[in-house]
C-alpha cells in the first residue's frame, strides 16, 4: 500500500508562485545553470569583455559584469518576468535564431530562487539603473550610478527553497561545476576577453586569442600546445574549425572530445563517435583522443529546442557534419609527420602503453616506434647493461632484429618480432571481446560453398563479438566487431570468416594470429631500452618460448660452448 494521503483531493490550478518555482528549478537547478545563463546573456548582448566572479560556490554568491548592450529602464522593468526576450517573437524565429537564450525564462527563473540586483547602462540611455528582486518579489528599481553594459548579481541561491539547497553539493564540486561551464562557454567566443575569479583570485584569463591558445589556456594542465593542430574547413552548410590533439595525447576519458556546435558545447553521441572513428589505430584500444571540435551551423539546420539547458541538438545534416569531421581529422593523421620513420612528437611512452601503440600507414597497419631511438649498441666494460631481471641484462640490439641478453652463464639471441608476436598472441587469446558497432558496416559476397562455412564458423565468431547478417543473395553484412579488429583490412576480417580452416578452433588462432603479427615490433624495428627491457622480461617468462607458428624464438649458447669454439677449453 501507498502512504499517499488524501487520494480524494481534486485537481487543481497551481498557485502562481508554486508553478514559478517549479519551472524555474527546471532552468536553474545548481549554481552553475546560473553561471551558464548569465553567460549567455552576457555574450548575446554583444559584449567584449565578460568578467565572472564567484563566492561560496556560487551558492552565496555570483557576478558577472559585462561591457555588452545593456537593458534600460524599460527593459529592466519586465526582464525578470517569465518569457520576456528580445531576441525572438514569432514561433518562426525560433528556428533561425542565432542567439544563445531565446526562451525568456532565465532572468526570471534566477529571479524566483535568489536575491538579484541588475546594474545596467544601456547603449541608449544616458545614465544606469539598478533592479532589486528577492524570491520574485520586486524590491526596487531606480536610477544608479553605473558604466556602459550591465552587472548581476545572483547571491543566496535557492535561499526560499530549501529542498533545492539541500541538493547542493560541497562548495568545491559546485565550484567545479562552474568552472567547467565557464571554460565551456569561453572557448568557442574566441574574440571576447574573459576571467574568471574564485574567492577573488583571478583562475581564469583568456584575452582576446586564438582558438588554439584558448583551448590551451582553458586546460593547460592536460594539453600542450606544440602537440594541438587547429584544422578548418568550410561548406555550403557549415564551417568547421577543429583543434587536434596528437594522437600521444590520448588519455582513459573521453573528457576531451568536446563538441561546439553554434558556440554551445553539446553531447552529441554521433559526433563524439566520428572523433574517435577518425582516430581509430592512432591511438591505443581503451584510450580517447583529445580533440575539440567547433562547427558552425545555419541555424535552419540546427534544433536545440528539445533540452531545456541545450545540451542535446537536433541536426539536419548530421551525415555531411560527421563525414567533415572525419575527413579533416583523417587528412591530418595521414601526413607524414604521422607515417613513416618519424616518430610524432611525443608520442605515448609510458611503458604500458608502448605495447599498444599503433598506427595506420597508407592503408596498412604497423606498430611504430618509440621515441629515443635506440642503435644497436655494443657498451665497453663501464657501460652498466640495463637489467631486465637480477641475473638477466641486456646489451642491445644486431641486424636490426635480435635483442642480445647474458642471462647467468648463457647468452640469448632473442628474435623481437617472434618474441613480441607471441606475448601479444597470447594476451589476445585470453582477452574477452566486446563487439562495437562499425560506423561504416562491412558488406560482402559468399558463394555455396562459402556461405556453408561461415554458417559453421558462426559460433566462434559470436564468440569473438563478431555480428553477422545474412542478406539476400548470398550477401553478408558484418555490423558489429570488437575494437581490436580494426587494425585488419576489411577484406583480410572477411577472408578469416569465409575461410575453411577445417576446425572451428582455428578461426580464432588465425585472426589472433594476424592481429598479434600486426601489432608486434618488426625487423628493423629499433627498440628503445625501456621498450626492450620489457619485451624480455614477458619473452623469458614464456612456457613454450615459440611463435604462434611454431618456429624457436631463441637461440642460446653458453660459456662453456664459446670458449670451446675458441679452443680455450
Ligand atoms: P533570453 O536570454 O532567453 O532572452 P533571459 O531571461 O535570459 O531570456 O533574458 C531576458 C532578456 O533580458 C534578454 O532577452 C535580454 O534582452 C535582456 N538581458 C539579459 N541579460 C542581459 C545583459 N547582460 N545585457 C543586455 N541585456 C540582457
Ligand atoms: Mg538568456
Amino acid at each position: 500500500m501507498s502512504d499517499r494521503k488524501d487520494s480524494s483531493r481534486r485537481i487543481i490550478v497551481l498557485r502562481e508562485d508554486v508553478s514559478r518555482k517549479i519551472a524555474a528549478g527546471e532552468v536553474i537547478d545548481r549554481p552553475f545553470s546560473v553561471v551558464r545563463e548569465l553567460l549567455d546573456n552576457s555574450l548575446d548582448a554583444g559584449s567584449k569583455t565578460i568578467d565572472l566572479y564567484l563566492y561560496g560556490g556560487g551558492i552565496r554568491e555570483i557576478r558577472i559584469v559585462d561591457d555588452g548592450s545593456g537593458m534600460n529602464n524599460e527593459d529592466l522593468k519586465i526582464c525578470c518576468r517569465r518569457h520576456t526576450t528580445s531576441k525572438i517573437v514569432e514561433e518562426d524565429d525560433l528556428y533561425k535564431t542565432d542567439t544563445l537564450g531565446f526562451r525568456g525564462e532565465a532572468l526570471a527563473s534566477i529571479a524566483t530562487c535568489s536575491r538579484l540586483e541588475i546594474i545596467s547602462f544601456a547603449e541608449d540611455s544616458n545614465h544606469a539603473n539598478r533592479l532589486v528582486v528577492h524570491g520574485g518579489k520586486l524590491v526596487s528599481l531606480e536610477e544608479h550610478a553605473g558604466k556602459r553594459g550591465t552587472s548581476v548579481l545572483v547571491s543566496d541561491l535557492f535561499f526560499n527553497m530549501p529542498a533545492r539547497r539541500r541538493f547542493l553539493k560541497s562548495t568545491s564540486s559546485e565550484t567545479y561545476m562552474c568552472r567547467s561551464i565557464f571554460a565551456d562557454r569561453a572557448l568557442p567566443f574566441t574574440g571576447v576577453a574573459f576571467r574568471m575569479f574564485i574567492e577573488d583570485k583571478m583562475r581564469y584569463f583568456f584575452p582576446v586569442q586564438e582558438l588554439k591558445e584558448r583551448v590551451c589556456a582553458a586546460y593547460k594542465d592536460a594539453v600542450k600546445p606544440s602537440l594541438l593542430a587547429l584544422l578548418d574547413t568550410e561548406t555550403e552548410d557549415f564551417k568547421l574549425k577543429i583543434v587536434m590533439g596528437d594522437p600521444a595525447l590520448a588519455r582513459k576519458d573521453r573528457k576531451f572530445i568536446q563538441i561546439f556546435v553554434n558556440g554551445r558545447r553539446v553531447s552529441d553521441y554521433s559526433l563524439m563517435q566520428a572523433v574517435e572513428y577518425a582516430y581509430t589505430g592512432f591511438v591505443p584500444g581503451g584510450y580517447h583522443p583529445v580533440c575539440f571540435v567547433f562547427l558552425n551551423v545555419n541555424p535552419e539546420l540546427v534544433d536545440f529546442n528539445i533540452h531545456p539547458a541545450k545540451k542535446e541538438v537536433k541536426l539536419k545534416n548530421i551525415s555531411s557534419l560527421r563525414q567533415g569531421i572525419i575527413g579533416l581529422i583523417t587528412k591530418h593523421l595521414n601526413i607524414p609527420l604521422y607515417q613513416g620513420v618519424s616518430p610524432a612528437p611525443g608520442r605515448i611512452t609510458d611503458q604500458d602503453n608502448l605495447f599498444k601503440v599503433f598506427k595506420k600507414s597508407s592503408g596498412t597497419w604497423e606498430r611504430t616506434g618509440s621515441d629515443s631511438l635506440f642503435t644497436g649498441r655494443m657498451q665497453p666494460e663501464e657501460y652498466p647493461p640495463p637489467s631486465v631481471d637480477e641475473d638477466i641484462k641486456y646489451f642491445g640490439q644486431v641486424f636490426g632484429l635480435f635483442l642480445i641478453v647474458r642471462k647467468g652463464n648463457t647468452v640469448l639471441l632473442i628474435d623481437q618480432h617472434a618474441a613480441h608476436e607471441r606475448i601479444i598472441f597470447d594476451e589476445l587469446m585470453e582477452k574477452q571481446y566486446s563487439s562495437q558497432k562499425l560506423l561504416i558496416p562491412i558488406d560482402f559476397s559468399a558463394d555455396r560453398v562459402e556461405a556453408a562455412v561461415i554458417e559453421r564458423n558462426l559460433p566462434v565468431l559470436i564468440e569473438l563479438g563478431v555480428e553477422l547478417k545474412r542478406k539476400e543473395n548470398g550477401r553478408y553484412i558484418i555490423e558489429s566487431m570488437p575494437e581490436d579488429f580494426l587494425i585488419l583490412e576489411a577484406e583480410e576480417v572477411v577472408r578469416f570468416i569465409k575461410e575453411d580452416q577445417g576446425d572451428q578452433n582455428r578461426v580464432k588462432r588465425e585472426i589472433m594470429d594476424a592481429l598479434a603479427c600486426r601489432l608486434a615490433v618488426k625487423d628493423g624495428d629499433r627498440l628503445d631500452d625501456i621498450t626492450a627491457v620489457e619485451l624480455l622480461r614477458k619473452a623469458l617468462q614464456l612456457k613454450d618460448p615459440k611463435c604462434p607458428h611454431g618456429r624457436p624464438i631463441w637461440f642460446s649458447v653458453s660459456k662453456d660452448d664459446l670458449l670451446k669454439f675458441v679452443k680455450r677449453k
